[in-house]
């Protein structure tokens, strides 16, 4: 083993171990940003293990020419997306970075398929076609199924409506068959059956992506990201880079983790999710389960005056408040309540909005700190102690049913015991409903009011009647 090769090892060796402690910090808030910096020092190791295999192997001047021109378009690319995007779009980010990987993994595998370095033999060479068929399959599923999943929550695209009827699975199953049968073809007679591969395979993509419910779009994405993992060990076993192979099986399998905490989260399955379809996904236009009565609505100022006299205040974020873009407006008015010595805290659900970790991530642009962010099973025991819990544009979240009725949707979704504080009040513009459509039983329990209002108005205004209270000056 020459030195260079003993170098890439040890580069590599480091950049896996860098990369495992990665992925485990991104589990917390706190770490997060810490383990994204060690993320991207794994993968700058990654591509400098590379760079000093190649040059010991004494590549090309051309090869040094793409090598180097393709670093400075990618990192610049990467640089300027990274300052631009505002963080309502991180999930259409997410999936076009899925689709890159995907991509990726799609290309490598072409090239060794099409420009074969040397000819492996006998069980070699079905390995190395196994692994292009996998790569290829895997990465073109996910490069257009990423594409799709951005154009449709950029609203770009929409379902059409024969993808919505049950004619799509047939489709879907033929598109497979084909794949499957230019797989085949593929291994026994090596490079035929190739474009067919792509082309079908391709077609799935768009097919198992496209008739999918815009809600369900984010457990869509965390699922193709996993498959951008699996097409990246894929390509791994294709090149022999043992770094690809598991840093592609870490991304496959903590996307599929992450796909199941937030199928969990919703109390949907994944199955439900996935041939569900646009049917599957429920809209949020009208309220299922039963007209309201007994609603009890309150003003700005009255919900004040109960703050004003609070000890310890809960804050339930939900999608309504990304819409509204009231983060900085909470942030002043959690301030004030906490100048004025009243306790803060916030109530994070797992799938509270429209991406995993949304609010996390609204919050944190508020510069709220973290040790106020509170998981589901931290902050259920204490609302029993809790003075006033204000329920932020959430709604399916907050919603007992989900512990009472068997019959209900939700029934079984782990959810936020509001119900238990003192006195709730709810922000929304009506009495429309969440993602899942159906009736809250929380609005019409005797200790909830609602504010109505579109929420960044609503907070604003609370704001100002603090201000005229004086809680909050020194
Ligand atoms: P919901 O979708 O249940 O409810 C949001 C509420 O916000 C609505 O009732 C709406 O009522 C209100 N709202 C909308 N715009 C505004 C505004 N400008 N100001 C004030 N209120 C507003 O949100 P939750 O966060 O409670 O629940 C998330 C739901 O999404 C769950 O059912 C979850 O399963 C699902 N989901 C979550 C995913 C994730 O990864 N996080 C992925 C996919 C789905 P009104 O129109 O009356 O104002």
């Amino acid at each position: 083993m020459n030195t260079a090769v003993i170098v890439k090892y040890a580069i590599d060796l480091v950049a896996v171990l860098l990369l495992a402690l990665g992925i485990k910090g991104l589990s917390k808030v706190r770490s997060a940003r810490e383990a994204n910096r060690l993320a991207a020092v794994a993968m700058a190791l990654a591509v400098l293990g590379v760079l000093v295999d190649s040059f010991a192997g004494g590549i090309s001047s051309t090869a040094w020419s793409w090598i180097i021109g393709g670093t400075i378009v990618g990192g610049l690319l990467g640089a300027i997306t990274a300052q631009r995007v505002p963080m309502t779009s991180m999930p259409e980010i997410v999936a076009l970075f899925n689709g890159c990987g995907g991509m990726s993994s799609l290309l490598v595998a072409l090239g060794v398929a099409l420009f074969p370095v040397m000819g492996a033999e006998g069980e070699s060479r079905i390995v190395e076609e196994i692994s292009i068929v996998i790569s290829v399959f895997v990465g073109s599923i996910t490069f257009t199924g990423s594409i799709v999943a951005m154009a449709k929550l950029q609203g770009w695209l929409s379902t059409p409506p024969w993808m919505q009827s049950k004619a799509r699975h047939v489709v879907n199953i033929a598109l497979a068959v084909v794949s499957l049968i230019a797989a085949i073809e593929m291994i026994r007679n090596g490079g035929s059956g190739l474009w067919l591969l792509v082309v079908a395979s391709a077609l799935l993509g768009v097919g198992v992506t496209l008739p999918i419910g815009g809600a369900d779009m984010p457990v869509v994405i965390s699922l193709l990201n996993s498959y951008s993992g699996v097409a990246a060990a894929a390509a791994g076993f294709v090149v022999g880079s043992q770094l690809l192979i598991v840093a592609g099986a870490m991304v496959g399998a903590a996307g599929l983790i992450l796909t199941q905490v937030m199928c969990n989260g919703m109390n949907r399955s994944l199955v439900s999710v996935l041939f569900g379809g646009a049917l599957g996904a429920s809209s949020s236009s009208s309220g299922g389960g039963g007209e309201y009565v007994n609603i009890t609505s309150c003003s700005a100022e009255e919900c004040a005056l109960t703050l004003e006299a609070a000890e310890r205040v809960i804050i339930v974020p939900g999608y309504g408040l990304a819409v509204a873009q009231a983060q900085h407006t909470l942030r002043e008015v959690t301030r004030s309540l906490e100048s004025a010595g009243i306790e803060v805290a916030y109530a994070i659900h797992p799938v509270a909005g429209r991406m995993p970790g949304h609010m996390n991530v609204l919050l944190a642009e508020a510069d709220v700190p973290y040790e106020q962010l509170k998981e589901m099973d931290v902050i259920n025991p204490e609302f029993p102690a809790t003075d006033v819990v204000l329920v932020l544009g959430a709604n399916d979240v907050v919603n007992p049913q989900a512990k009472t009725d068997p019959n209900s949707p939700l029934y079984g979704m782990p959810v936020l015991d509001v119900q238990q504080a003192r006195t709730v009040f709810v922000v929304k513009r009506g009495m429309s409903a969440g993602y899942s459509g159906i009736k809250n039983d929380l609005f019409e329990l005797a200790n909830t009011s609602m504010l109505f209002g579109d929420a960044k108005k609503v907070l604003g205004d609370l704001l100002g009647e603090l201000k005229e209270l004086g809680v909050g000056k020194k």
